[in-house]
């Protein structure tokens, strides 16, 4: 274990914070916003979030049976349901036509990551889904929501990247080069759009517990790995990104354009 020197670490709680889902403003009131990967995790926790801030949230997975999940967890409906794959261009308009004339926000959540896969074992099939996922669905959202955005000379889009966006990752080359990729095409469309009132942001989360995260904390014990990384003590659930994300996705954001925002207890700061 690596710990800063002459620091104890804290003992992670078992109790999950629970302090974000009390927090409840009104920044999305008025505004439409589309959020991919809303099924699950991170996706569902911000498209949570959106709903309960007055936001009226296109929520779109590719797990019909997720999104059904979600729509009835929540207490009254502020939210269209969007079932459809977003590498998919048919399904990629449905999920701009359900938005309407306007479309204020768009989260880009939806990704998957491989079998942390170094470069000489990977597959072409496991490179080629990671990346059309990753980055192609990312960008065909981009692609499809910025005009609507150049013509109201106003818009706010949050990729999501990772840690793994930052620098080499254990989590698998092509999961860690997809999100390289994710952050070049947040930094390109910041300078090309800022201009034009869009601001184009990324998050770079550390470890969620979440399904993709499952795995990494019950395998290898949360405190243990989190202490090893140097990172804050308590394990994070979505509704903690979710927090980050609707920063830069708000009008509170309105002056930062063309980050990529670690979301991740420090991590990239050890
Ligand atoms: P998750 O698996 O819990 O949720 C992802 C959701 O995306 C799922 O509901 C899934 O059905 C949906 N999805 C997958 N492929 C899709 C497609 N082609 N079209 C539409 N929907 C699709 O994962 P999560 O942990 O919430 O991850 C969300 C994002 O955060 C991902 O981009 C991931 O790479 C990133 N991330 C997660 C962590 C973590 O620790 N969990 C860390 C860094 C980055």
């Amino acid at each position: 274990e690596v710990a800063p020197a002459g620091v104890e670490p804290a003992e992670p709680s078992i109790e999950l914070p629970v302090w974000v889902e009390k927090v409840t403003t009104g920044r999305f009131s008025g505004k439409t916003i589309i959020i991919t990967g809303a099924g699950s995790g991170i996706g569902r926790a911000t498209a949570s979030r959106v709903a309960r801030e007055g936001g009226h949230v296109i929520a779109v997975d590719i797990s019909e049976e997720r999104l059904a999940d979600f729509a009835a967890s929540l207490p009254e409906g502020n939210i269209v349901t969007v079932s459809g794959d977003i590498t998919d261009d048919a399904a990629v308009a449905a999920i701009v036509e359900a938005a309407g004339e306007r479309i204020d926000g768009l989260a880009n959540i939806a990704g998957i990551m491989d079998n942390m896969t170094p470069i000489h074992e990977v597959s072409d099939d496991v490179w080629n889904r990671v990346f059309n996922i990753n980055v192609n669905g990312t960008m065909k959202l981009m692609r499809a929501v910025v005009p609507t955005m150049l013509a109201q000379a106003q818009g706010s889009i949050v990729n999501v990247a990772s840690e793994a966006a930052l620098r080499g990752s254990a989590a698998g080359a092509a999961y860690t080069a997809s999100k390289h990729a994710v952050a070049g095409l947040t930094k390109s469309s910041a300078f090309m759009y800022g201009p034009s009132g869009i601001r184009v942001n990324a998050v770079a989360p550390g470890p969620v517990i979440t399904n993709i995260e499952a795995r990494f904390d019950s395998e290898l014990g949360a405190g243990r790995v989190r202490r090893a990384m140097a990172i804050l003590p308590d394990p994070v659930e979505g509704d903690a990104l979710a927090a980050s994300i609707t920063f830069l996705l708000s009008d509170d954001g309105v002056n930062v354009n063309g980050v990529i925002l670690p979301s991740d207890g420090g991590w990239s700061a050890a």
